[in-house]
């Protein structure tokens, strides 16, 4: 359930009820999926509730906002201000929040609008993918062309690609989609990015045709503090042959074990991997416990 009866949302400059927020039934954003939004995360952390790497959020929806033509009449800061105030009404401290820009204003037209509308609602969510590994399977969808589409945007209307790839792979049995690029690269899941390591380094898509993930970011951060090679670059579905461990990365599932991709099932249990390392160590971040785990070198390395 995403809101209760006096769950509150942020639309149009005020705070208003959830359910007596409206829409035209006119919108272009409704019609088209010309709309930009943000995943972020909130979490509980000694200092209160903060929201993780709030600034490169609204820094992306900005850059998105800019690429498709679509105003954004607040800024970053005033987006940062509006976020903390939204979970504190809602008396919500680790949640998810989904701000989205979008043309409500009644126009059939393909041109920008000249204004646009900005929403964002708050809910409470687990891991999207959930704890467990993941069975993938390589899409028939390819991600979207990126000299079609601004493919770095977090535009609303590339999700149709991502909804798609999902469904088809839930309905042949996996648990979520693996999508190639349309040069037959590993590109990235639907919401979230792919990483696999094999003799002890990090493998994951450069950018191109993924969303450079503020998750991937710091993961890779991470890793590479931890002295962990991490390579950014384009593989085909055979480099997972031998690869010991996957994960896949996002604000939604944040750090999730990948188990098999098709019939290449990755060596090592998920929880003997980097990736589950890496995962608490995300953990320990976003809930602002650094240093909690430091005593431990990341990787065993032989002597
Ligand atoms: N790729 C896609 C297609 C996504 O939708 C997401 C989720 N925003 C990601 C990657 C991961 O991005 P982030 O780590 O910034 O949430």
């Amino acid at each position: 359930m995403y809101f209760k009866e006096n769950t509150v949302a942020f639309v149009d400059g005020e705070f208003v009820q959830v359910d007596q927020a409206t829409c035209s039934v006119y919108a272009q954003s409704l019609h088209y999926g010309y709309a930009v939004f943000e995943g972020i995360r909130a979490y509980n952390t000694p200092q209160g509730s903060r929201i993780f790497k709030a600034r490169e959020h609204y820094e992306r929806l900005e850059y998105s906002c800019n690429t498709v033509g679509m105003p954004l009449p607040y800024s970053v800061e005033e987006l940062i201000q509006i976020s903390y105030q939204l979970l504190e009404k809602n008396g919500l401290s680790d949640a998810y929040i989904r701000p989205l820009v979008y043309a409500g204003t009644p126009n059939m037209s393909l041109k920008c609008p000249s204004s646009s509308n900005l929403l964002l609602a708050v809910w409470e969510w687990g891991k999207y993918l959930g704890d467990q590994s993941l069975r993938l399977t390589i899409s028939p969808y390819e991600r979207p062309n990126p000299r079609a589409v601004p493919i770095e945007a977090k535009i609303s209307g590339h999700y149709v690609n991502s909804i798609i790839a999902s469904t088809e792979a839930k309905g042949r049995g996996y648990d979520e989609a693996l999508l190639l690029d349309m040069n037959g690269y590993v590109a990235e899941g639907p919401g979230a990015n792919f990483f696999f390591e094999k003799n002890g380094e990090l493998f994951t898509a450069p950018a191109g045709s993924i969303l450079r993930g503020i998750t991937r970011n710091t993961i890779i951060d991470l890793a590479r503090e931890a002295g962990i090679t991490v390579h950014e670059k384009f593989f085909t579905p055979a480099a997972l042959q031998g690869a010991t461990g996957a994960f896949m990365t996002g604000t939604a599932a944040e750090v999730i074990g990948v188990s098999s991709v098709n019939d290449v099932v990755f060596e090592k249990p998920f929880q003997d991997t980097i990736g589950a390392q890496l995962a608490r160590r995300y953990q320990d971040l976003v809930t602002g416990q650094v240093g909690a785990r430091r005593t431990r070198p990341l990787v065993e390395r032989p002597a």
